[in-house]
């Protein structure tokens, strides 16, 4: 297997080879040179080899394989086949599947090129009218792609080119199912390309089923590591104390445009409307509002009227927000990988960026496996017992008296399910580590001590995540929190 390693590749996109109408379109863009991704899939596609890319959102990928594909299309031209597309994407959600859509038109707007996009929670009439006479490009969600093949209303006979994005994130949401059954509908003669965050087991055996033999194998991000740019920090917090903590990092100017997530839509809800109260313009999104709400507090997000938005991971997933200087994560991910994926909202197309997570004493196990899995100690701060958030907190009687969400209480209702047919609701989500090996995932008991603590500043915890040691009283403050940079 051809194994092409991250490097800075500077070539220019004319020395690519690309189609005219290609280059024309990407300087419209402004895109001067080629990402590694870039740089270095698109020779393999263009001459029509499989791909293995092992990649997250951020790096350009998008691109990586819509040029060389539609270099493809521009070479050979042919009318796709009636309710048929020449090409079709596969992504798990339907903001990720919409930019895909828009970038093939983006890059395709001087070939004329005709792109289609399929995505569930909307009804089927248009999607139907807009695949009958065919398409080039198909774009589509597994769930709603599925319902309209056993419909019969949309034919993949035609396909040359097959991507499948974001393959461990289809895992995560239960769509290797689906996935395999579109592919049974696919001709067996094609393209493949396939791109990933991570390699778990069961998606390197999805990826030995669909490419083909020798496929070029690029590597832009080594397996779960995490983007170097951005700055990280863990802050260790009661969580009752969470939404105060959350309102003093807002009160810092330099929290522009950020992304808050939280583990439940309940959760999303709750965050934004506290942080409205707090005079923060914030908007939720996730999988129980509707298209158009989702679209209005993106574009507001966009456009800068909303400083926060509030989101879960599978809405997050693929949102492609410049200049978003902040990620929080209210509540640690469930899934170690997804922590990787959230912090990837910052810091794109080469800007830098700052994530903060909040970690409550049931969050520690969850904290453990991030740091395992992204190979690296996160600096941490400890503000639990800090008497500035505890005042904050009783100030706002009607959210102190709510209970916290618990550490395992997102994996009860996944959201995001909308688009599979209800036969396929069955979920595939990957238990954290220790419990699905039947391990004990409590939170470390806390002493006694620490708990009447008074800290008045914060403790930067240093390479530690546990808490001070059982029966010693917590240390004085050696370093007040201060916010990132
Ligand atoms: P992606 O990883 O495909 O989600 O792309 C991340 C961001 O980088 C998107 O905003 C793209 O428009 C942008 N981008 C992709 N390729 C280039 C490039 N060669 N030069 C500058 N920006 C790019």
């Amino acid at each position: 297997m051809a194994h092409v390693k991250d490097t800075n590749v500077l070539t220019k996109f004319t020395e690519l080879g690309l189609d005219k109408a290609l280059l024309k379109a990407l300087s419209d863009e402004g895109y001067e040179k080629p990402t590694p991704i870039q740089a270095q899939a698109i020779p393999g596609v263009m001459a029509g080899k499989d791909l293995l890319g092992i990649a997250q959102t951020g790096t350009g990928k998008t691109a990586a394989f819509a040029l060389p594909i539609l270099h493809r299309l521009a070479a050979d031209r042919q009318a796709a086949p009636r309710r048929g597309c020449r090409v079709l994407v596969l992504s798990p959600t339907r903001e990720l599947a919409t930019q895909i859509a828009e970038s093939f038109k983006a890059y395709g707007k001087h070939l004329g090129v005709s792109v289609a996009v399929i995505f569930g929670g909307v009804k089927y009439g248009g999607q139907m009218r807009a695949m009958a006479p065919g398409v080039d490009v198909l774009v589509a969600t597994p769930g709603r792609l599925l319902d309209h093949l056993q419909e019969k209303t949309i034919t993949l006979q035609g396909v040359e080119m097959f991507v499948l994005d974001e393959a461990d994130q289809m895992l995560d949401m239960g769509f290797i199912v689906p996935i395999r059954q579109i592919v049974k509908h696919l001709p067996r003669v094609r393209q493949n390309l396939f791109f990933s965050a991570t390699m778990p087991s069961e998606i390197e055996k999805l990826a030995g089923e669909l490419l083909r033999p020798n496929p070029t194998k690029v590597s832009v991000t080594p397996q779960a590591t995490t983007v170097e740019r951005i700055k990280q920090q863990v802050i260790f917090i009661e969580a009752t104390r969470k939404r105060a903590l959350l309102c003093e990092l807002f009160a810092e100017k330099d929290f522009k445009r950020v992304i808050v997530f939280t583990r439940t839509k309940r959760g999303a809800d709750r965050v934004a409307k506290s942080l409205e109260a707090a005079g923060v313009n914030a908007a939720a999104i996730h999988g129980d509002k509707s298209q158009g709400q989702r679209e209005r507090a993106l574009a507001a997000f966009k456009a800068g009227d909303v400083r926060a938005l509030v989101a879960t991971d599978i809405a997050a997933r693929g949102i492609d927000i410049d200049a978003v200087s902040h990620v929080v994560q209210y509540e640690l991910p469930n899934v170690p990988e997804a922590y990787v994926h959230r912090i990837g909202r910052t810091a794109r197309a080469g800007a830098d960026g700052s994530a903060v997570a909040f970690c409550a004493d049931d969050e520690r196990g969850l904290l453990k496996d991030i740091q395992k899995v992204t190979r690296q100690t996160i600096p941490s701060f400890d503000r639990r017992n800090d008497r500035g958030l505890s005042v904050m907190t009783k100030a706002m009687p009607e959210l102190a008296a709510e209970k916290p969400e618990r550490a395992d209480r997102g994996q009860r209702k996944p959201e995001g399910r909308s688009d599979l047919p209800p036969g396929l609701r069955k979920q595939r989500r990957r238990k954290p580590k220790a419990q699905a090996q039947g391990g004990d995932r409590r939170p470390e008991a806390q002493p006694h001590s620490q708990r009447h603590a008074d800290h008045r500043g914060g403790k930067q915890a240093g390479e530690s995540f546990r808490g001070p040691k059982r029966g010693k009283a917590a240390p004085a403050a050696e370093k007040r929190w201060s916010p990132l940079d």
